[in-house]
Parts: structure tokens; sequence; C-alpha cells
């Protein structure tokens, strides 16, 4: 492709895009596709000959985009929100233009220095103290994995008065509702699955404190150590709250590390409403958030924030005789900052997100997400045979369809949920997700993106409540 058929071809894509943002709420959600029937539509062997990119491209809107979820559709209330923003999408484009590998400072000095610029705004942004240094990871699941492996090595060499212990006696302690990453995490971090602590919730689902004491004191009678604890703000199932000081003091108490995963809710740390929920936060030795869920930025892309720099170094870093670079004692080196080598320039996106909305900007976008999730909250509050299911901090409203008519049956109010949910979605207006709390099949609707207006979220509840009519 030559100088000037790439600029016709991007002129033709950029307008493509345009469109595509303005009229996703036009399409349906979730595609209705059935498995398979992409893949037999394309040829199963590469062509011998090159193609016009006129038909690539026509193959993509007609063969490819109907097989695509719109994550972006203002009508998305599944899981989380993985947003993205015009800003975003365009440096997404700059950063593939480039196509820079950032290893090393060496390797492209502009992406470490901005990355060092943006990590710490994010980290002003979050109220998160200047003992904090941040590191952009590509997605929360390696963030608590490096985490892991950072507790791991601290805990194996020994920290203050604390001797050195072998891997066979270390102990990880996390929620019942933590998220599967801290989990599978721990497991990679070779960490004994019989060591990894679940620690109970209360009615909020949130950990309870008491019990992580007494999980700990019996490990320690038992002659074990406590190497992480893995505290959540905004559990995955239901937004729950972990008291971060409580337990941040019973961490320090034990010289175990803590590790914070506010995958979702970090975006709300910006908001100081919001803040009370990361109470105790510095008392954390490492954080991720992912901007990639409610801040703008295109996926991937998390922030790992962290204390001990150091100690991530002696986890992560290898100098091999072909990465050494003479400006290595003066710079920073990202590939020495978590398990990847090769880097893309991820900053970027979020430089143009933070600039293009400012932190006004940003700030109001979550508050008008979570003030859409407070209205939808009253109406399932004051609509009769429904229930809600957990608290709200945030964009999140867990509930369930309860009509008298089901009597105490849980498993027939599980199957009734379940189909109400399949009849919500199956128009592709809208779509939401569920999840199990308290052993119960719960619907969830979450209200994350960037073209979602109150409108949208109308339509949800009207769907669901003529659903609820006739499920
Ligand atoms: C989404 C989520 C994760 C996993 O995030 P990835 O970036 O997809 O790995 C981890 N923890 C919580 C609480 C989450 O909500």
């Amino acid at each position: 492709m030559d100088p000037d058929e790439f600029r016709r071809h991007a002129h033709e894509l950029a307008d493509w895009m345009a469109d595509y943002l303005r009229d996703v709420g036009t399409r349906r959600v979730v595609p209705d596709v059935s498995p398979g029937s992409i893949r037999r539509s394309l040829p199963g062997s590469p062509p011998e000959t090159a193609e016009p990119f006129e038909l690539i491209a026509a193959d993509f809107r007609e063969r490819i985009m109907p097989g695509m979820t719109h994550w972006n559709h203002p009508g998305w209330f599944g899981y989380f929100p993985a947003n993205h923003s015009p800003p975003s999408i365009l440096a997404e484009m700059l950063v593939a233009t480039v196509g820079a590998q950032c290893m090393s400072w060496q390797t492209s000095p502009a992406a470490t220095e901005l990355e060092q610029v943006v990590m710490d705004w994010l980290r002003q942004m979050l109220g998160l103290p200047g003992s904090f240094t941040g590191v952009i990871q590509d997605t929360a699941s390696t963030a608590t994995l490096v985490a892991l492996l950072s507790a791991r090595d601290t805990a194996l060499a020994g920290t203050g008065d604390r001797s050195a212990a072998d891997l066979s006696r270390l102990t990880v302690y996390t929620s019942t509702e933590a998220h599967s990453s801290v989990a599978k995490g721990a497991r990679l971090a070779g960490y004994g699955a019989e060591r990894i602590r679940g620690i109970e919730v209360d009615d909020a689902y949130a950990m309870q404190p008491g019990r992580l004491e007494a999980a700990i004191a019996r490990d320690l009678a038992g002659g074990l150590v406590p190497a992480c604890i893995v505290a959540t703000v905004g559990t995955t199932s239901s937004t729950a709250v972990d008291p971060l000081r409580a337990v941040g003091e019973i961490a320090r108490r034990h010289r175990a590390w803590l590790h914070v995963d506010a995958a979702y809710a970090g975006a709300a740390a910006i908001l100081p409403e919001r803040r009370s929920c990361f109470d105790g936060v510095e008392l954390a030795d490492s954080l991720v958030f992912n901007p990639h869920k409610w801040l703008l930025t295109n996926f991937p892309c998390s922030a790992y924030f962290v204390r001990d720099v150091p100690a991530l170094l002696r986890t992560f870093s290898t100098a091999p005789a072909y990465l050494r670079t003479a400006h290595d004692p003066e710079v920073v080196n990202y590939r020495d900052w978590g398990i990847q080598l090769g880097r893309q320039f991820r900053a970027l996106k979020l430089w143009f997100v933070i600039r293009s909305y400012g932190l006004d900007g940003l700030r109001a976008m979550l508050r008008r997400h979570i003030a859409l999730a407070a209205s939808f909250r009253s109406w399932v509050e004051a609509e009769p045979g429904f229930v809600v299911a957990a608290p709200s901090p945030f964009g999140l409203v867990c509930f369930r369809h309860e009509p008298p008519s089901l009597g105490a049956d849980g498993a027939a109010r599980d199957r009734w949920n379940q189909r109400l949910l399949e009849r919500v979605n199956a128009p592709g207006d809208v779509y939401l997700t569920h999840t199990v709390l308290g052993g119960r099949y719960t619907l969830r609707l979450a209200i994350g993106q960037w073209q979602t207006e109150e409108s949208h979220v109308r339509r949800a509840w009207e769907l669901i409540r003529g659903a609820a009519r006739d499920a």
C-alpha cells in the first residue's frame, strides 16, 4: 500500500469510524449469530495473492461487524463497562501509526517520560499519597499477579523483624467476593491453593475484618506466614467495598502486603464525594485500577500503583547484555516493572483523555452515571415484586424479581430471573448480565458508557417490567 493509497483508505475509514460512533445506538448491542457461522463464512486458507483493500474493508463491514458485540452501545449495561472515547481512539491511531515498542527509555524516551507524567497525574487525581508510583500494566489480572509476586518475594526475603519464610508456608487472604483473578494470580505465583483463604463477607458483601483477623491468628498458630491480603473496592458481583482502614491495620500489624483491587471503582476516587470508599488506602502497598473500565480509555490500560518500587524491581528486573543501555543508571526502564518485555505506548491515550475532558469533564460523566444508577434503583425499589439485592455506591444496581406467586422456592426464583434476563436482552436494545449473590441468581445493571442517557436506562426498565409481566 503506497502512501497515497494509505491516505485515501485512512480517510474512508475515519468516516466509517465517525459514523459508527454516532450510530452505534441503532445497532443490536449483542449480535444475533450462532456459533461457527462467521468462521464458516470465511476462507479456511490464506490468499496466495494480494487482495484489494476495498474488498478487505467490505468484508470487515459485512462479515465481521455483524458478529461484534458493541460494548460502547449506549444500551450496554452488562459486566462492567469497557469504555473508550473519541480522544482515546485518536491516540490509538497515532500509537499504531508510530508503532514503537517502548520496553526501555532508550526505545522511545517520550513514551517512558509521558508515562511517568500521566501516572503521576492519575495518582493525584485519585488522591493517593506521593509515596505511590504508578506504572501501566495491561490488565488488572496482570497487576494483581504482579502484586502477589512482589508480596511473595518480600515475604521470602523477610522484612524488618520478620525472618525469611519458605514458599510452602505463605498464605494469601481475600474475601469470598473477590475477583477470580486473585485466586488465579495466587496459584500462578506459587502460593499453594490450600493456603489461599476466602474471608467471609457481611450483609453488604464486604470483607469482615474480624474474620480476617481470626483467620490470620489460626494460620500463625499453625506456623504459617501471612504474605498478602487483597482487598477490593468495588467487587465485580455487586461493587461491595472492603473496609480498607481496618484491613490495612491488620496487614500492617502482621507485616503482610496489602493489595487493593479497585479495577472498576478506582475511577470514582476522582470524585471527592466518593473518597470515603477509599478511606485507609494509604495503608496499601499496591493498588490497581482500570482506566479502561470507567475512565474513557481504550482497553487495555490498567494503572498499577506501588509504594515499594525497589521490591517491584527486585522481582521483575532482568539485565541481559542485549537489553542494557548506556542510560540505564539514570532512567526508568519499564521492562523491569512487570511481566512482559515489550510494551505498547499506552500513556498517550490516557494523556489525550485527561486533557480532552479535564478533571471536570471526567467527574461530570461519573456523576451522571452514578445519578442514573440511583434513579434506576429508586424505580426498582418502588415497583412491587422487585427487590434491590445490594448497596449501589457506584454505577451498578443488583436486583431480582420476586413475585409473590413464586413463593419461597429459591430454585424457581432463580429460573424465573434467568428467563427474565433472556427476555430483556432478546430485542437487542439493551444488554444486562447476571451474577450470583448470597446463592441467588441476581440481575446486574451497570451504567458506565459515555453515550448512555436517561432514555436508555428508561428503555431498560421498560423492557424489564414488560418481561416481568409476561415471563
Ligand atoms: C474487571 C475486574 C478485574 C479484572 O480486570 P482485567 O483488567 O480484565 O483483568 C479484576 N478485579 C475486579 C474487581 C474487576 O472488576
